[in-house]
């Protein structure tokens, strides 16, 4: 059962009386990175995990949602179903000094250790009935369409394409992908590219290189005709933009952190995943600077090393910042799905398409795994 958030301020008798403790571990973001750690570590410290949605999402799953909700359901999980242990905030956090975390709610959680995972910037709805509503409603938006428009040639926008082609057919919608460079999938090698292209064209999906699409600061579901940066226009009856999320570190920039948010707004970490020379201060998963390709599994990574850091500290104190692990930066494989049973995969020693790299990142887009790590039953 999640027990209630007792609040406290730094003047906080209640809240002195746990400092003195010193095991108050406050995470800050609940996806991925952070929704792992607090699990692990719930049964170790007076875990705290700061929110702005009731629940946690396995990301990968959500472009197959938007196709078939009703099977994707159980990645949209509660953090009340895996986080028996420690407290949650449901709010964002807005600021945070060398003791306190500030929230949207206007209160002030106090930590000894304080780890933060805000990923990227995210505007899911707070509830998670909401959440579901929204996949419900996208489905019916395409179901609806003869033509998609997709904006945005990253692993977003190519499976967004590829899982609505395979599910209504080649035939059966006009899809346009529009991206802005010059080869589809960035994040890989160009073979990968190339493959997704080819992929792509032969189940035809139009896809324009080399172009944007400005579709304004307004979300207006009813437009209709869109002009590309090349002077083409486009008619889709629903479109989606795909262009990836910004860094969420906007609301560490002023304070006592700030000086190590990078020009890319992400946070600079020291091989134990601690920020800058901080030494209660981690960061994992993507807001971090660790230099590989951003991947779930390699954010999973880094909370797995930061929960045995956080044990040692909590167990050992201050001496224990010499036994600390160290993370090393990995050679991330990367797998982007093209519908249920093909996949563009890059290896460290190769890159594949087709059914064998999609039995790689199977069918059920690794949501059965995911749930076991987070101590859930896989379906
Ligand atoms: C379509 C798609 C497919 C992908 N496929 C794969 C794959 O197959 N394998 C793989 O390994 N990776 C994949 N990834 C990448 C993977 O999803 C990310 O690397 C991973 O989600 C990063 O985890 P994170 O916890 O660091 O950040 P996020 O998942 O972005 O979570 C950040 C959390 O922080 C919260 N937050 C943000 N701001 C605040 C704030 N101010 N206060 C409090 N909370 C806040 C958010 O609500 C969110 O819960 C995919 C990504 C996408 C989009």
């Amino acid at each position: 059962m999640i027990r209630h958030l007792s609040w406290c301020s730094n003047e906080d008798s209640a809240g002195a009386a746990a400092r003195a403790a010193g095991d108050r571990v406050v995470i800050v973001g609940g996806g991925i990175a952070g929704a792992l750690l607090a699990k692990t570590l719930q049964n170790h410290a007076d875990v705290v995990l700061i929110d702005p949605k009731e629940y946690f999402e396995i990301p990968w799953a959500n472009l197959r949602a938007k196709v078939d909700p009703a099977a994707v359901e159980r990645t949209v999980i509660p953090h009340a179903d895996y986080l028996t242990h420690a407290k949650v905030v449901t709010a964002a956090a807005t600021g945070v000094d060398d003791s306190v975390v500030l929230t949207s709610v206007g209160r002030a959680v106090a930590y000894d250790f304080l780890v933060i995972a805000t990923g990227r910037t995210c505007t899911r709805p707070q509830r998670r009935a909401d959440r579901l509503e929204m996949f419900q409603q996208d489905k019916e938006r395409i179901a609806a369409a003869q033509s998609v428009l997709i904006v945005g040639g990253g692993p977003i926008g190519v499976e967004l394409a590829a899982e609505i082609v395979m599910e209504y057919g080649a035939e059966s919608k006009r899809i346009t992908l529009v991206h802005g460079g010059d080869r589809l999938l960035k994040v890989m090698g160009s073979r990968a590219s190339a493959k997704a292209l080819e992929w792509l064209r032969s189940k035809n999906v139009t896809v324009l290189l080399d172009q944007t699409v400005d579709i304004g600061g307004v979300v207006d579901a009813d437009r209709r005709e869109f002009t590309t940066s090349g002077g083409e226009t486009i008619v889709a009856d629903c479109h989606f933009v795909c262009t990836g999320r910004p860094v969420a570190s906007g609301w560490l920039r002023d304070t006592f952190l700030g000086e190590h948010v990078d020009a890319d707004g992400r946070l600079a970490v020291d091989e134990h995943l601690r920020v800058g020379r901080t030494r209660n201060v981690f960061a994992i998963g993507d807001i971090t600077d660790v230099p590989e390709a951003k991947q779930g599994y390699l954010a999973q990574r880094h909370a797995m090393v930061v929960a045995r850091n956080l044990r040692l500290l909590l167990k050992g104190g201050e001496g224990e910042h010499k036994r600390l692990h160290r993370y090393k930066p990995s050679k991330a494989a990367i797998h982007v799905t093209l519908g249920r049973r093909d996949a563009v995969s890059e290896l460290p020693f190769m890159t594949l398409i087709g059914h064998i790299p999609g039995a790689i990142k199977p069918r059920d887009l690794f949501i059965s795994r995911t749930r076991r790590m987070m101590g859930l039953r896989w379906n």
